[in-house]
């Protein structure tokens, strides 16, 4: 039950963001990012966009009212048939243009358009409560995978998308465009704010470190350690593994202290008073960070006291 009522409090903060939003002035900016992939950042998460002769792979679609805007310019950038929308998670920033985008891709039967997730996702996107709009169905992931990892071929590159258990959700994919050495990384990695562990859908802090990690591991940086392998995180710059390391070593560091803090008896609020993310929160939080200090703060104190 409580699963439902945060999913109605999440679908009604999006409906906040959807109205208090003016779609309208919002632009879409296009950042080539290595080979063919793109980033095209709009509101909401961060899109990546994989063209190539057999047609066009997005992962992430924003929010419903920016899907012509978004679609004009993956046209601008290939007129091939988009084949594959790939979701990182749930959360409506960067699933709610889904139905939207797949009704302007139009249907050809020989070449469907095949929306993946991990099947989490699915499960999570479909289970409505009384009185919420169901999330439109030409929008679901109808490819779930349930498996570690689910691999495709795409406009001559191996594509792997790993499901990352338990870290920013419990749906999380990692998509690893291996020829072109990108990662789009979902919302585990979100270069300037605070990560968000989406407890109540199953994140937590110890899975969220193991992802980070995992992404560490797919990531091989030029000997500059600049460049090689780019992240297109869930918000937020095109980033290299140096981003990662140093995202990765602040999440890791925040729950040493408040494991630490917990181990020696303090409560929620004690810990919370004892501001253990301090010397990180100018970096980390402005005034409009969804994730507040107080907020990782107590996330991490849930993922751990449980
Ligand atoms: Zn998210």
């Amino acid at each position: 039950m409580s699963r439902i009522v945060s999913l109605i409090a999440l679908l009604a903060l999006c409906l906040r963001v959807d109205a208090q939003q003016n779609f309208d002035n919002v632009q879409i900016h296009v950042e080539p990012v290595q080979h063919n992939i793109y980033m095209l950042v709009g509101a909401g998460g961060n899109t990546t966009v994989q063209i190539g002769t057999e047609g066009v792979l997005m992962v992430d679609t924003q929010f419903a009212p920016l899907a012509p805007k978004l679609m004009a310019e993956i046209h601008k950038l290939s007129p091939g048939p988009l084949r594959y929308i790939i979701n990182t998670h749930l959360h409506p920033d960067h699933v709610n243009g889904n139905a939207a985008i797949a009704k302007l891709a139009g249907y050809d039967p020989t070449l469907p358009l095949k929306i993946i997730a991990h099947e989490n996702v699915l499960n999570r996107l479909t289970e409505s409560a009384p009185g919420q709009p169901r999330f439109p169905e030409a929008g679901l992931p109808i490819d779930e995978y349930a498996t570690p990892e689910k691999h495709l071929h795409f406009n001559g590159e191996a594509i792997i998308i790993y499901h990352e258990p338990n870290a920013h959700t419990d749906g999380d994919s990692v998509v690893l465009f291996r020829g072109s050495d990108v990662i789009s990384t979902g919302d585990i990695f979100t270069p300037d704010a605070y990560p968000f562990l989406d407890i109540e859908h199953g994140g937590s802090v110890q899975g969220e470190i193991l992802a980070l990690n995992h992404i560490l591991q797919l990531a091989v940086p030029a000997r500059t350690q600049e460049g090689g392998t780019y992240l297109i995180p869930g918000h937020g710059r095109i980033c290299d593994d140096a981003d990662v390391v140093e995202f990765r070593d602040m999440v890791v560091i925040v729950r040493d202290r408040i494991r630490a803090m917990i181990q020696k008896g303090m409560t929620l609020d004690q810990v919370k008073a004892a501001k253990p993310t301090r010397d990180y929160d100018t970096e980390y939080v402005t005034s409009s960070s969804f994730v507040s200090a107080d907020r990782f703060v107590e996330a991490v104190y849930k993922s751990l006291a449980r």
